[in-house]
């Protein structure tokens, strides 16, 4: 079985119908982050449509300014929720710096509940790398997952010594050298990650028009193989062999490790 580690399946919106269709012919697990209170209850039904969509509630960094009012209503469904994500810091997106302390008090609310209940987090750290290493230390959180890493390769060895797992995406494909800083070190980057902490995920749905979540999970997994001198076979095999150790263990997550070991 196949997984996505990072998509906003509820914004395949007219293509959804698709969209669901291609995740069981091709049986690819999904799980889907939120990034406010409207796309996760998007994604929650959604989840009721298909055993294939794995809902995560989080609200997005950008979003934080929006959302400090409702703090305690946050806590209260991240306590319920299976995973965490997309939650974590933003300093390249969010160009006004005051939201920076808020952003650090919504993410303290996350951490806290993941804390508590031991719940599976999926991070966003552009650019705040550092900030949010910092939070994770103190908490004490188990587990989770870094995505779309392009932050300093000196910090690489620190993350994989927490046992985070990284999360790559489309962003290495070839089409975007020239638009992205830093290129080498992204590649570079990808190589230095060991084969049981790396994941693959389409941060999708992506590409004009949408591409469909297998091909775009699909091409992901090549590029990402030509990168580390694979095949794009064995990097889908070993990212869905450590998402499935991530989760083993988690009861909540039952429905989906019985799925994962069908296949
Ligand atoms: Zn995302």
């Amino acid at each position: 079985m196949l997984v996505d580690v990072h998509n906003h399946f509820s914004f395949y919106q007219e293509d959804i119908n698709r969209a669901l269709e291609d995740i069981h012919e091709n049986r690819v697990l999904m799980l889907s982050v939120s990034t406010d209170m409207l796309s996760y209850n998007e994604t929650l039904e959604l989840a009721g449509l298909s055993q294939f969509i794995l809902p995560a509630f989080g609200v997005h960094p950008m979003f934080a300014h929006e959302h400090i009012d409702q703090l305690d209503t946050i806590k209260r469904i991240a306590d319920e929720a299976l995973m965490l994500g997309e939650i974590g810091l933003d300093r390249k997106w969010t160009l006004d710096a005051s939201h920076y302390p808020l952003q650090e008090s919504l993410l303290e609310i996350f951490l806290e509940s993941a804390q508590q209940h031991d719940t599976i987090m999926i991070l966003h750290v552009a650019e705040a790398e550092f900030e949010v290493l910092d939070m994770l230390e103190q908490y004490s959180i188990r587990n989770g997952i870094i995505h779309d890493y392009y932050g300093p390769i000196d910090l690489v060895e620190k993350i994989i010594d927490k046992d985070l797992y990284f999360a790559f995406d489309g962003s290495y494909l070839k089409s975007y050298e020239s638009e992205i800083r830093g290129w080498k070190e992204r590649l570079e980057t990808v190589t230095m990650i060991p084969d049981d902490l790396f994941l693959i995920e389409t941060d999708g749905p992506s590409g004009s028009p949408r591409r469909m979540p297998h091909e775009a999970l699909q091409m992901v997994a090549e590029r990402i193989a030509e990168i580390r001198n694979t095949t794009a076979d064995e990097i889908t095999t070993q990212s869905s062999r450590n998402f499935f150790n991530l989760i083993k263990d988690d009861a909540r997550l039952s429905e989906y490790i019985a799925i994962m070991k069908q296949s």
